[in-house]
């Protein structure tokens, strides 16, 4: 026991596998001059109690099988143990049925119990941790400190265990009360209503692995900070801290999210019991699993669609239900065929894609027609009044943003941001395709270049052929730029070609540069959209709305800025006090 969180943590979890529904908890100076915790559980007989405070006195473990895949929150059989040595302990516990409750203290009673008063369940009390070990007690930090950790444990198994109502009090004050209910009204209450709104729904299940939750929208993530708490995952309904997670969640993110920004998120993987092992640590927030490289693809391609999804997709996104109870194990029957890792049936939110007309879609020019050549074509069938998310142009605004006007209200878009990422995901799919098309100019540009530069265009002429480029030396001091792709032609091409030429030389060799595809590709998207301060026309804009709303990733620049925001008209009236 490290810690007064600690204790709190072995106590909530020893109530809950008791089957309480509420559970009060009250701590006084952050837990370290007290612990209590009520239960409203199954309580222990008076035989029992005695054992309970006996080190491998678990009643968990009654087979085999249960010691494999303990799906129970401890199995150690000595936490009671471990507290009562450090505390002052004492459970006083009503079994159901028992005539009255009983009440052992391992350091008061000599270990017999005594008659007690107690209605039901079980009452789990702490005094003075660490009361016979100054030393260590000195190792504790500020009652804030303390309490902080407290309150966090409290939190994280609450989140697992919306079915179970909790109250904390901290020096008689009630500082947290949860009300059991759905999963999601949970995560509100902790997490906050902002949280659950600009959270996207994930839900994507294979035969023996499952993933639900929620996930920020990335361009609602928070700004880093060392000191909250901002992921919470959960492995078959147990709170961890794990590397390969943390490293499929940063990796799912780092295509959409800003630098400075990062997740915050709920989410729950079910995995099968034997595929895991929890006992890695003590305080068991750590795991390992047997197949970290298949758990890690299958939360990176999970998270990874729920980010990529378009706009029209996200959009539906607050009215969605979450699944409820993920702290049950999902069935792991051997009917599903194995070996499969992905099965990847989404359970998105209601709002399919809209079909999409407009009028004036015929008059793209410029950017706009060539990269929505890779795009799925539109569909002239749909009906005229088809709702498109992002509404429709009315104006641009400084020559920076779009302003549009759809269903809801009023939605602004940062044009270059956009377009940029339009033409990020346009080219890496051409890439990949090596559909990359190229452009000759009409008028080759000589352009004056450093000789590094010279040199690195030399030594990766391959790669810059093969993203489109024709770039040759025609002079000691000169570059000649012959043919370009496509989709950047109208980008400004010279400003283009350094900034290329620059992100090639620091992969170093030409082999290491596909490995760094994302970020040529992001460099070249940068300076191909079109700049702040050029005009659009109202077609043009729409044209770029419609393409925002069926391109993955599009809510997010290459630099995870955001692309658009809204305002409805409900804000908008509360900005005006309308109606008060
Ligand atoms: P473990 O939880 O690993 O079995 P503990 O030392 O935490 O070991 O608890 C010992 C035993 O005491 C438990 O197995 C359980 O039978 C009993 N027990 C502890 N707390 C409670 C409680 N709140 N309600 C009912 N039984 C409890
Ligand atoms: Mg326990």
């Amino acid at each position: 026991m490290e810690r007064p969180a600690s204790v709190l943590k072995e106590l909530l979890e020893n109530s809950i596998d008791a089957g309480a529904k509420s559970i009060e908890v009250r701590l006084e100076e952050g837990g370290v001059r007290l612990i209590r915790v009520s239960d409203d559980g199954s309580g222990i007989e008076r035989d029992d109690l005695a054992l309970a405070l006996t080190r491998h006195a678990t009643s968990k473990i009654r087979t085999l099988t249960d010691l494999e895949g303990v799906v129970s929150m401890g199995f150690r059989g000595e936490a009671l143990a471990a507290i009562a040595s450090v505390s002052q302990f004492s459970l006083t516990s009503r079994a159901k049925g028992a005539p009255h409750a009983w009440r052992i203290s391992a350091h008061e009673s000599g270990g017999e119990p005594e008659p007690a008063a107690l209605t039901s369940g079980t009452v789990a009390e702490m005094r003075e941790l660490y009361y016979n070990t100054p030393a260590r007690r000195k190792f504790l930090k500020s009652e804030a400190t303390e309490f902080g950790h407290c309150s966090e444990t409290l939190k994280r198994i609450a989140l697992a265990h919306p079915e179970v109502a909790f109250t904390l009090f901290h020096n008689g004050r009630p500082v947290l009360k949860l009300t059991h209910g759905t999963l999601s009204e949970r995560i509100a209450a902790i997490l906050g209503e902002d949280f659950t709104q600009e959270a996207r729904p994930v839900f994507v299940e294979s035969a023996n692995i499952s993933l639900s939750g929620l996930t920020i929208a990335p361009a609602h993530a928070p700004l880093s900070s060392p000191n909250r708490e901002r992921q919470y995952t959960f492995v078959n309904g147990r709170f961890v801290r794990d590397k390969v997670l943390a490293h499929a969640i940063r990796e799912a993110y780092r295509d959409v999210l800003h630098g400075s920004r990062q997740p915050l998120l709920c989410l729950f993987l079910n995995i099968d019991p034997a595929a895991v092992d929890v006992n890695v640590h003590p305080a068991k927030t750590e795991v390992r699993f047997r197949e970290a490289s298949a758990v890690h693809h299958f939360v990176f391609r999970a998270l990874e669609r729920v980010l990529a999804s378009p706009i029209a997709d996200a959009s539906a996104g607050s009215g969605y239900t979450l699944p409820s109870a993920p702290q049950s194990a999902v069935a792991y029957g051997g009917h599903e065929e194995s070996g499969s890792t992905f099965r990847g049936s989404f359970q998105r939110p209601e709002q399919a894609r809209l079909p999409m007309r407009d009028s004036a879609a015929d008059a793209y020019y410029g950017f706009v027609r060539e990269a929505h050549s890779t795009l799925p074509p539109i569909s002239s069938e749909d009906s005229e009044t088809a709702e498109h998310p992002l509404g429709y142009a009315l104006a641009q605004v400084h020559g920076v943003y779009i302003l549009a006007q759809n269903a809801a209200g009023l939605v602004l878009v940062d044009m270059h941001a956009a377009h940029e990422r339009i033409l990020y995901e346009t080219l890496k799919n051409a890439f990949d395709q090596r559909a990359m098309s190229m452009q000759s100019l009409l008028v080759p540009a000589v352009f004056r270049a450093s000789e590094r530069e010279i040199a690195t265009a030399l030594a990766h002429e391959k790669i810059l052929g093969e993203l489109g480029f024709s770039l040759s030396q025609s002079g000691p001091e000169e570059l000649l730029l012959r043919a370009v792709p496509a989709l950047v032609k109208n980008g400004e091409l010279i400003q283009l070609i350094h900034a290329l030429l620059a992100e090639l030389e620091s992969h170093g060799a030409s082999s290491l540069v596909t490995s760094h595809r994302d970020e040529i590709l992001a460099t070249m998207a940068c300076h191909g959209a079109v700049r702040a301060n050029r005009l659009l026309t109202i077609p043009e804009m729409n044209a770029l709305l419609r393409q925002m709303e069926v391109t993955e990733r599009s809510g997010q620049c290459n630099h995870g800025r955001p692309t658009w925001t809204a305002l409805s008209m409900a804000e908008l009236d509360k900005l005006f006090l309308r109606g008060k």
